[in-house]
């Protein structure tokens, strides 16, 4: 009912065909208001709604009224330690109160003054405080590509078709979307050089990601079962994970990334929950001829019919010229999460099958989001082939890798025929050397 596209909202600015925040998506953030006092509020057309503020007016009845009790502090935890059927309620809830249509929406629009506030007036914060972040390697393109430059004869490891890789991320340097971001000194050697040297990375790249918060906890011994996983997922945002190839290659063996990733890692404000992601479910990656099936725990029929998501992600790179220049951000590459070879019920139910237990607000992320084709690569490495293949903005300034300056734009959204297009808003970030 929350996805008919048919449903129109009392807030105007929600019903243009292009925003990313229709009535049927209602992700939720955490704001920073003029009056100092946090608060959790839902994304509607270019306004929030303060989901405290509703609840303190009475807008709100039974299980939506007890979740919409713990939005009033500065972060999601609250709301997402009540589970899935809270959530679900209170989207329900939520939904009829913006509807132009309902009685609940009539009386919440004569309150509008007190329970939206326009989204150019607030600071989105961190709404999640993310204790255990994890870092995924899902898109075999992306596999294929890097291995393929790093090990031309052996591009894709034996591993990789059987068991998703991942490494443990660094959760200290997640930053919200905004946050500049500082070019990082770091350890270097080129293959002729004899000895390596420590300076400003000089090969500093994006990787396209989208992380999963969870929202549930899991005890420490106790596996996730596949069938089970999306239960403790609270929703996704589009994840930059800024990486300084140069460092990455000299550190990479034989534990993997370190500090090529861990300076920092941009995160888009709006969590868009699972259900609102609920139109856009497609097939689990059609595995070709030939390549392994998971195994059993990696593995089921509701997995495979509906386990990805056909969510489009783009990437765009604004220079320094291109802004005082007023040039539109340029697109470089565009994808889909249905490319990765991993779901994301497969990527939680592997990364507790030894036990390994998960935190309300712990994140995961896919890696880098490559598809098949050339312009479906998520980061410069692959789309410059190591900078062997410069790319050309159209102030004919040339990147291999980012310059300071770069502002890179990362956006999400989900289109299907009969549904309402939702978007997840936008990930930024600009380099600085300071
Ligand atoms: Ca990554």
């Amino acid at each position: 009912m929350t996805h008919d596209a048919a449903l129109q909202s009392w807030v105007i600015s929600a019903n243009d065909p292009n925003t990313d925040f229709p009535i049927q998506n209602l992700p939720f953030g955490v704001c920073s208001r003029p009056n100092g006092i946090d608060t959790v509020g839902v994304a509607i057309g270019d306004q929030i709604l303060s989901v405290y503020e509703c609840y303190n007016a009475g807008l709100f009845e039974g299980a939506a009224a007890d979740a919409a009790r713990r939005c009033g502090g500065s972060t999601l935890h609250q709301l997402m330690a009540m589970g899935r059927k809270h959530w679900s309620a209170l989207r329900a809830q939520i939904c009829r109160l913006l509807r132009n249509d309902t009685m609940v929406g009539r009386k919440a629009q004569k309150l509008a003054d007190k329970i939206l506030l326009p989204m150019n007036e607030v600071t989105l914060i961190r709404p999640i405080y993310v204790g255990d972040y994890t870092d995924f390697y899902a898109s075999v393109f992306h596999a294929t590509n890097v291995g393929a430059m790093m090990r031309p004869d052996n591009p894709l490891l034996p591993n990789y078709k059987h068991v998703p890789i991942g490494y443990h991320g660094r959760a200290s340097s997640l930053v919200m979307s905004g946050t500049p971001v500082r070019r990082p000194h770091g350890q270097t050697k080129g293959d002729h050089d004899p000895v390596p040297v420590f300076g400003p990375s000089k090969r500093l790249d994006y990787e396209l990601e989208v992380g999963f918060y969870i929202g549930q906890k899991s005890n420490l011994g106790s596996r996730i079962e596949i069938d089970e996983a999306e239960d403790y997922l609270f929703g996704l945002c589009l994840l930059n994970d800024w990486s300084a190839r140069d460092v990455q290659r000299w550190e990479y063996q034989p534990l993997g990334p370190f500090l090529a990733k861990s300076f920092a890692t941009s995160l888009s404000p709006w969590v868009v929950s699972m259900e609102a992601l609920a139109p856009f479910r497609c097939a689990a990656f059609a595995r070709p001829d030939g390549d392994p099936q998971p195994l059993p725990y990696l593995s089921s029929e509701a997995n495979t019919a509906t386990g990805g998501i056909d969510l489009t992600l783009a990437v765009f790179l604004s220079s320094a010229q291109m802004q005082a220049q007023g040039v539109a951000p340029m697109r470089l590459s565009q994808s889909s999460l249905q490319h990765l070879y991993w779901t994301p019920a497969q990527l939680l139910a592997h990364h507790t099958s030894n036990g390994c237990n998960m935190r309300i607000g712990d994140m995961f992320a896919t890696g880098t989001v490559s598809g098949p084709d050339k312009d479906m690569r998520g980061c410069l490495l692959e789309l410059t082939w190591g900078g062997k293949e410069p790319i050309t903005l159209p102030t004919g300034e040339v990147r291999r890798f980012l310059e300071d300056g770069d502002e890179v734009v990362m956006r999400g959204y989900c289109e299907r025929p009969g549904f309402r297009r939702i978007g997840l808003g936008e990930c930024r970030g600009v380099v600085v050397n300071e």
